[in-house]
């Protein structure tokens, strides 16, 4: 059964190994194309957008696929929207694979925003040093508030002019871990961590830090989840594209051993 895994994540990742060692599955990897040096994988994987939804419909028709495993990032709304506009046209089965949100523990001082803009506006208007680690597409956002002081982590760079003027860089990516991420947090004095819900083991590391140091943390809840099948293991996930091929849709059963 030919599948396309939307992915960018671990969760995706994770995927992308167990249906490769499964010889009923013949799955493609999409990647939106934002990091230069992606991992590899042991499918094969397609980098860059569709060109929205209607296209990736068309793409899903050309390349035969039977199910479509939206296992995007929990802030990536645009794809997920796409992906379910696209298989609903195409009559395709979707499966959301979705790892849990971070939830607040005793000792926690999370400051709950709806969005970025709401995450800006909490920091006030005495400076304070933040340790920013919301990815690197809405940093220019923080460039509203130039009164603070921000320690900036991402992968990649982002664009220098979307940098806030007082504003340091750290280029890593996780996992990380907790007793790294409270010396960072202490040697840099920081005194807020923002953060966005995404969830997750890897970089969970520096709210565990935070509470242990007793900081406040910005926390951007998620956008509101896709509705609709939704799983939060690559295991569970696989676990509903067997049960796919059991169940007649759309020839998926015919194409079982295939
Ligand atoms: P987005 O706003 O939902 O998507 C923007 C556009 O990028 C989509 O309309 C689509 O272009 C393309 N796109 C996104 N994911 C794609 C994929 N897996 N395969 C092919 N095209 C994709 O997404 P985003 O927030 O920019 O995130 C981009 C990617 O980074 C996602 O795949 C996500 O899993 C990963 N990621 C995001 C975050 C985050 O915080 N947002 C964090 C970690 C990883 P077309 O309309 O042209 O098809």
């Amino acid at each position: 059964m030919r599948i396309l895994i939307l992915g960018g994540t671990t969760e995706a990742s994770e995927l992308a190994r167990l249906s490769a060692g499964d010889q009923r599955f013949s799955p493609t990897l999409a990647l939106a194309g934002r990091i230069a040096a992606p991992a590899q994988f042991p499918i094969p994987c397609r980098v860059g957008g569709f060109g929205g939804a209607e296209r990736l419909a068309d793409w899903l028709d050309a390349e035969h696929i039977r199910a479509v495993v939206d296992a995007t990032h929990p802030f990536a709304a645009r794809i997920s929207a796409n992906a379910r506009a696209a298989a609903q046209r195409r009559e395709l089965p979707l499966l959301v694979l979705r790892r849990d949100p971070w939830k607040l523990t005793d000792g926690d001082r999370w400051v709950r925003v709806p969005d970025i803009d709401a995450a800006v506006a909490e920091l006030g208007l005495g400076a304070q040093r933040v340790f920013l680690t919301i990815g690197r597409q809405h940093v220019g956002a923080f460039r509203a508030a130039p009164q603070h002081d921000y320690l900036v982590r991402c992968i990649e760079p982002p664009a220098p002019n979307a940098l806030p003027p007082r504003c340091r860089l750290l280029l890593h990516r996780g996992p990380f871990d907790i007793e790294a991420e409270g010396e960072l947090l202490q040697a840099q004095a920081i005194d807020v961590v923002v953060a966005k819900n995404s969830g997750g083991a890897a970089t969970y590391a520096k709210i565990a830090a935070a509470r242990r140091l007793g900081l406040p943390v910005i926390m951007i809840e998620r956008p509101v989840e896709p509705a609709g099948a939704t799983v939060r293991s690559a295991r569970a996930a696989m676990d509903w594209l067997s049960y796919l091929l059991g169940h007649d849709h759309k020839g998926v059963a015919s194409e079982r051993g295939v």
